[in-house]
């Protein structure tokens, strides 16, 4: 395994060693890793990719760490975290523009509190704007009348990236693919984001304040909100699969398959909610990828469902 306490950051440059992934993921496992880069600015972050190509390093980008499970060996390369410098947001108009590490729940408080409506989904999904972006998180949301999924493709207008040489590229909505938790953004970091968002009276405000309370209460009741973990691992099989199980989702599925408590190591499939993994603080990644496949392997035999994994399990 890599021992980071003895790595040499590179001179002249702001990375650092004696970082870990089990300290900047929700889950709270994986290994060290040798370089964090965190820059302090758009030049910054252009010369920081600069470099990383030139000395032929692998590069990870990491958010908020709330969608990834890193392996125990940890990591051999630079880790490039958006902090501080892109954690900002501003309204302009009916328009939010963020930086890329801004947290989802800080920007469910700066709409609503800006009469914005549209972004109540965000409330209780921990990611950053960028990483949320990339993978186009999304939840059950409100739209003035009802409670209803959305994602970050519904209101997303454009975006500033970084391609992996360290080039400025912007694109707008229509030049992105979004599909369910996936876009077509690969290797791109994305740096800055605006969305359109509905502008609400002061009642319709108020209204929609008290639907986002709804949501994070119901989540706090059904989700093991306060253990580290990585939210739902899996995707909710097709319509087929969910018909042919009698199941509305692969939490119902593992709750049906009594899966639910089935532990290895310091991982275990969450009591409150089948399609968490949680960690008791003593597990490790491999752990928890342990777990995972055993559990696609018991579902795949008991009713011929392939699980499809939401979150990012890396290996290098
Ligand atoms: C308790 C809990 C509840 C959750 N609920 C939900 C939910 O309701 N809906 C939902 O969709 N998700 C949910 N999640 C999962 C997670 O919060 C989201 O997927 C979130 O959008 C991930 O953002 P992040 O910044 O943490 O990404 P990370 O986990 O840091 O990274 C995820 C992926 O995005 C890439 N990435 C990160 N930042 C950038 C960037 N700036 N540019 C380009 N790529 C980047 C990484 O390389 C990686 O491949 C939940 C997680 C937890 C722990």
């Amino acid at each position: 395994m890599l021992d980071s306490t003895t790595a040499c950051t590179p001179p002249g440059l702001n990375w650092k060693s004696g970082e870990s992934f089990a300290r900047h993921t929700t889950m709270r496992v994986g290994g060290p890793i040798r370089f964090w880069a965190e820059p302090a600015s758009l030049d910054d972050l252009a010369s920081t990719l600069r470099e990383v190509q030139k000395r032929g390093l692998p590069l990870q980008v990491l958010g908020a760490g709330s969608n990834v499970v890193a392996p125990q060996s940890g990591f051999e390369g630079v880790v490039l975290h958006l902090g501080a410098a892109f954690d900002w947001a501003r309204v302009e108009g009916s328009h939010l523009v963020t930086g890329g590490a801004t947290f989802l729940p800080k920007l469910t408080k700066i709409t609503l509190g800006h009469r914005l409506g549209n972004f109540e989904w965000t409330c209780g999904v921990p990611g950053s704007a960028g990483g949320s972006i990339w993978g186009n998180a999304g939840a059950r949301g409100f739209n003035g009348h009802d409670f209803e999924s959305r994602d970050c493709a519904a209101d997303l207008h454009s975006l500033l990236a970084f391609d992996r040489s360290g080039h400025r590229v912007e694109l707008q909505r229509k030049d992105i693919e979004f599909s369910y938790r996936k876009s077509s953004l690969g290797e791109l970091i994305v740096v800055e984001a605006r969305f359109a968002l509905k502008p609400l009276s002061e009642a319709q405000a108020r209204r929609h304040t008290e639907a986002k309370n709804e949501l994070l209460a119901r989540r706090r009741e059904t989700q093991p909100v306060n253990v580290p973990s990585a939210g739902c691992i899996w995707k909710n099989p097709n319509r087929e699969a969910c018909e042919a199980t009698g199941c509305r989702g692969t939490g119902e599925l593992l709750e049906k398959l009594r899966l639910k408590g089935l532990s290895f190591g310091g991982a275990r499939i969450s009591e409150v909610h089948g399609n968490f993994i949680v960690s008791d603080g003593s597990g490790s990644g491999d752990d928890v990828r342990v777990l995972a496949s055993e559990v696609e392997r018991q579902v795949l035999q008991k009713t011929g469902v392939h699980l499809e994994r939401e979150v990012r399990f890396w290996e290098f």
